[in-house]
């Protein structure tokens, strides 16, 4: 029986039971147990993750949708049964509104690609937000190079809450699209991403979510979002490396053009002409990341299970304690201070830059993130050139919040010397 079988009650969850599923957080970290705070850059894996691309690899292993074989036949539907795990997760209508990824930065640059290199011209304008993960701006910025076509970004105030009386301003006729993430990365941010959608709607403009890090931490359901595009990574939920998610609405994803040419995304190809394939395959190229996106469904079979109200809540109370934590210490500040946040606590201390502050809590065995966190322009605003970021799971325990606390202040102590 897993941990996650054992749990009390849905609304809460029993942390201490889940990390026994968890092989990495058992091992020491320079003399210390492994303190994991680093999920925000990715998250640990559980053990039925690692079981399940494993049995794939030594029992069930051929490829998909080619051959007529009975392995891969199974493979097929394996696959195919994620996508429909990857649907229910996100409360998707249908499953071929589910195209499969190499992660968040693929979806990005997909629809860049499929949708704003056909219909993003000349003085035409894309809206992003001050609080950007790369991923969300630097493929924009591409197509507005080739296009000739505007980035327009919604600042952010001192907490890092976005300015919607600026957004409501940008949208104008020449809006064409708006690429939002749903939690900053750097910031722990939950952007009101509902109203966002909705003003952009009025304007008749498109709106594609970056969902790297709600998906894994919050319940995600499209549907009442309404966005057009949602976009999330495997890796950060639990998930192996190489594969994620795109979820597009269905008329915007058939007017759109494929991304990538090859394999499996035809019709029929003569010399003359190549007719698509219907979706979902037209945006899947080649040979996909099957054991990936094997391993992706238990990954989210393993969080649904959990229940991602109960992390929430759970996690939740891990950033309340962190912060009333780090901010008792002095020369600490914490960067993004927004009403609504997830469980990211990005922070400097005075006088001792972030990377040092890393490089001496892993030497207490805890992994925090130092950086600029693929989030210059944040950076920026805030005047910092990198902040240390501690980013918690539903695997993480209060002592280890304490641990942190503790280890930031004898960090203090030896700059001090
Ligand atoms: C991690 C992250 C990305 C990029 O995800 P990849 O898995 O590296 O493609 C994009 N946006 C946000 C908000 C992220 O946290």
């Amino acid at each position: 029986m897993t941990a996650q079988a054992v749990l009390a009650t849905p609304a809460t969850l029993d942390a201490v039971a889940l990390r026994s599923d968890f092989p990495t957080l058992r091992r020491t970290i320079n003399g210390h147990p492994l303190v994991y705070l680093d999920s925000a850059a990715t998250s640990q894996k559980p053990q039925v993750v690692i079981d399940r691309m494993n049995q794939f690899y030594a029992e069930e292993y051929s490829t998909v949708r080619r051959s007529i074989h009975l392995l891969s036949a199974k493979a097929t539907q394996a696959y195919e049964g994620t996508r429909r795990t990857v649907a229910q997760f996100l409360n998707a209508p249908e499953t071929r509104q589910i195209i499969f990824t190499k992660g968040t930065t693929e979806g990005i640059n997909l629809v860049a690609h499929g949708y704003g290199r056909k219909f993003i011209g000349a003085g035409d304008e894309i809206i992003i937000s001050a609080t950007e993960h790369h991923a969300n701006i630097v493929p924009w910025q591409m197509l507005c190079e080739e296009k000739g076509a505007h980035l327009r970004v919604i600042p952010v105030d001192d907490r890092g809450e976005l300015i919607l009386e600026a957004y409501e301003q940008m949208l104008t006729e020449r809006t064409k699209l708006v690429a939002i993430g749903h939690i900053s990365n750097a910031l722990g941010t939950i952007h009101p991403v509902e109203d966002i959608i909705r003003l952009a709607h009025a304007h008749g403009v498109p709106v594609l979510v970056d969902g790297a890090q709600a998906a894994p931490h919050m319940p995600v359901d499209v549907q009442a979002l309404d966005c057009d595009f949602y976009v999330f990574s495997g890796h950060k939920a639990c998930g192996p490396t190489g594969i994620g998610v795109l979820y597009g609405k269905v008329e915007l994803l058939e007017r759109m053009n494929p991304f990538l040419g090859g394999g499996d995304m035809i019709e029929t190809v003569t010399f003359e002409k190549t007719t698509y394939a219907p979706l979902p395959h037209k945006f899947e190229a080649g040979t996909p990341a099957i054991a990936e996106v094997i391993g992706l469904g238990a990954a989210l079979d393993y969080l649904r299970g959990i229940g991602l109200e109960a992390i929430a809540t759970y996690e939740h109370q891990l950033l309340e304690q962190a912060t009333a934590r780090l901010s008792s210490i002095p020369g600490v500040r914490i960067i993004g201070t927004a009403q609504r946040k997830a469980a990211i606590v990005s922070f400097t201390v005075d006088g001792i830059h972030p990377h040092d502050i890393g490089t001496l809590l892993d030497q207490e065995g805890i992994a925090i993130r130092a950086g600029h966190h693929c989030a210059q322009p944040v950076m920026a605003r805030y005047g910092v050139p990198a902040t240390a970021r501690a980013s918690f799971a539903f695997y993480n325990l209060p002592s280890e919040v304490e641990a942190l606390g503790v280890a930031i202040e004898k960090t203090i102590a030896v700059f001090a010397l």
